[in-house]
């Protein structure tokens, strides 16, 4: 099937509607002499079980996920993992388990020192403050009145003083705000995206629903892109499959390619943007040879560590409410931490775990990974899903970060603070080394936040440059997970939100 360039034609595309796609789009649109197309492969987040803050774990495997699978991992004896990501209007805020952490002022500052320029956590902040209305009031470093509401955990049951004052025993600080001025070294409530009825916050229902009667913002669903459509070097347009039918739409100023970690990198290789050798072994026509498409895949990996616990309270909704950000790496004390510890003080009534007793678990989250990967194209056809390959704890020093969060996890566990949660480890339950290496490899999985596959910089490896401009090419531009040339130190939506804000000012700058 062929089309041509009809007259649709916008000043900017946008692709995705996903964290820092709908967010590009409402401030674009918010300028009524901009005509904005928003090209969603999803449909509508219409599913209840969207809205509800727990049952996005029903969402799994559905047709709202695009069910990514990686290649087998030796560092994960050999397994495959499945890394759901959202194909549905909002993306992955419309499926992720909602917790919301911006990361640490050392890892933006580290963006701006690989090459980033103009990512420093001082030049981010005003972003995050911008979008956000935190219920804890404004302050230097917190903001309110922005379309995204943030609450500390609201689930009394989810919460616990036995956590934050058994952290405090073993030497760190209490009821912290990790959005706040210092991440590190504080253990506190959790921060989720939701409303005061406790409905799930998504980018659609807070950027993009409020603003759909815009005459100048148009919203395609079901609308899969499959090419970024050029004339030389210039992007014009690109094409796209909607209930069958291939579609072209042209763009006057800029396509803007927010389609996550996993699939902005496949969608620039499928349209010659890539490795030029690995385009040829495909016969993809070469438009510009850049060999950093679909490298630097960073993702965070999550380890359960379970203790019996004494009362049996009621299951909660949400997956976790109290955590702790430490830096593990106990000779490289000026890095950012390595190490998020959640704490859940009762089974959660979606999960599909029964430990047969009482349970609570400590959730580690390996949040700056050594082991690097990378995405690349399976086939030149766009219903292929790509090879995925994270190397996930290819590094031991992954490995040994989560054996310091296991020792971690067991400290604050037999505090005093903590003796009416303790009654004895389920798992891992080991003590060897190489049992808890053999634990650690057969349980360790993803947590959802792929980044860094079109990462932003400027040396021969970076995809996009400050200004997200993709480099060789006129009027296209990456804004969403990928360009993250570093993983932050905790979940990633806060930063693909801020991502999707600073860029809309850099587009609207020029
Ligand atoms: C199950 C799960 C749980 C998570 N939990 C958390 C959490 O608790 N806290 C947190 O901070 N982060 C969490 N995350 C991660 C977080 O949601 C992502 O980091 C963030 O949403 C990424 O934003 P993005 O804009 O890069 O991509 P996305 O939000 O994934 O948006 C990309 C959009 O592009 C669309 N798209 C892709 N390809 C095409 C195409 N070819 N044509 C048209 N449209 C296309 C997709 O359908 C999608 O709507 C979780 C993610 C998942 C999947």
């Amino acid at each position: 099937m062929t089309a041509t360039l009809d007259d649709s034609s916008f000043d900017y595309i946008v692709i995705g509607s996903g964290a820092s796609g709908s967010v590009i789009a409402n401030r674009l649109s918010a300028n009524p002499d901009l005509k904005v197309l928003v090209l969603e492969a999803g449909n509508a987040d219409k599913d209840p079980n969207i809205q509800h803050m727990g049952n996005f774990v029903k969402l799994w495997g559905s047709e709202v996920d695009w069910k990514l699978i990686t290649e087998n991992q030796p560092g994960l004896g050999d397994r495959s993992i499945v890394i759901d990501q959202g194909k549905v209007l909002g993306g992955s805020t419309s499926i992720n388990a909602l917790m919301y952490v911006r990361g640490n002022r050392r890892n933006f500052d580290a963006w701006a020192a690989s090459g980033a320029t103009g990512w420093s956590y001082d030049d981010v902040l005003p972003y995050f403050k911008k979008l956000e209305d935190y219920e804890g009031g404004a302050s230097a470093t917190r903001g309110v009145g922005g379309p995204l509401k943030i609450r500390d955990c609201p689930e009394q049951i989810m919460r616990s003083q036995e956590f934050i004052n058994a952290a405090a025993q073993v030497g760190y600080d209490a009821n912290w705000d990790y959005n706040g001025d210092r991440q590190e070294n504080g253990a506190g409530l959790l921060q989720f995206h939701i409303d005061e009825s406790d409905q799930r916050v998504s980018s659609a229902t807070a950027f993009l629903h409020p603003v759909l009667d815009r005459v100048n913002l148009i919203l395609e669903l079901g609308a899969e892109v499959t090419r970024i459509l050029t004339e030389g070097t210039r992007v014009i347009g690109v094409e796209y499959v909607q209930d069958g039918q291939v579609k072209q739409a042209r763009s006057t100023q800029e396509v803007i390619l927010s389609a996550g970690a996993l699939q902005s990198p496949k969608l620039l290789m499928l349209s010659g943007i890539g490795d030029a050798e690995h385009l040829q072994s495909l016969n993809i026509p070469v438009v510009a040879d850049l060999s950093g498409v679909g490298q630097n895949l960073q993702d965070h990996v999550q380890l359960p560590i379970v203790f019996r616990t004494k009362d049996d309270r009621p299951k909660p909704d949400l997956l976790t409410g109290n955590t702790l950000f430490v830096n593990t790496r106990k000779d490289q004390f000026d890095r950012a931490p390595d190490l998020q510890l959640n704490f859940t003080p009762a089974v959660p009534v979606q999960l599909p775990i029964d430990f047969g007793v009482p349970a609570c678990i400590f959730l580690a989250i390996l949040v700056q990974p050594e082991s690097i990967g990378e995405v690349k194209l399976r086939s030149s056809n766009y219903q292929d899903q790509p090879i995925i390959n994270p190397n996930y704890l290819q590094s031991d020093a992954d490995v040994q970060t989560l054996v310091a969060a296991i020792q971690l996890a067991r400290e604050i566990a037999n505090t005093s603070a903590f003796a009416e949660l303790n009654l004895g480890e389920i798992v891992p339950g080991a003590s060897g080394d190489a049992e808890i290496e053999g634990f650690i490899r057969s349980q360790a999985s993803t947590i959802w936040h792929p980044v860094g596959t079109c990462k932003m910089g400027q040396d021969d490896r970076a995809v996009v440059d400050p200004q997200l401009r993709v480099w060789g090419l006129q009027g296209l531009r990456v804004a969403d997970a990928s360009v993250m040339p570093i993983v932050p130190s905790g979940n990633t939506v806060a930063a693909c939100f801020m991502i999707g804000e600073k860029a809309a000012d850099l587009i609207l700058a020029n």
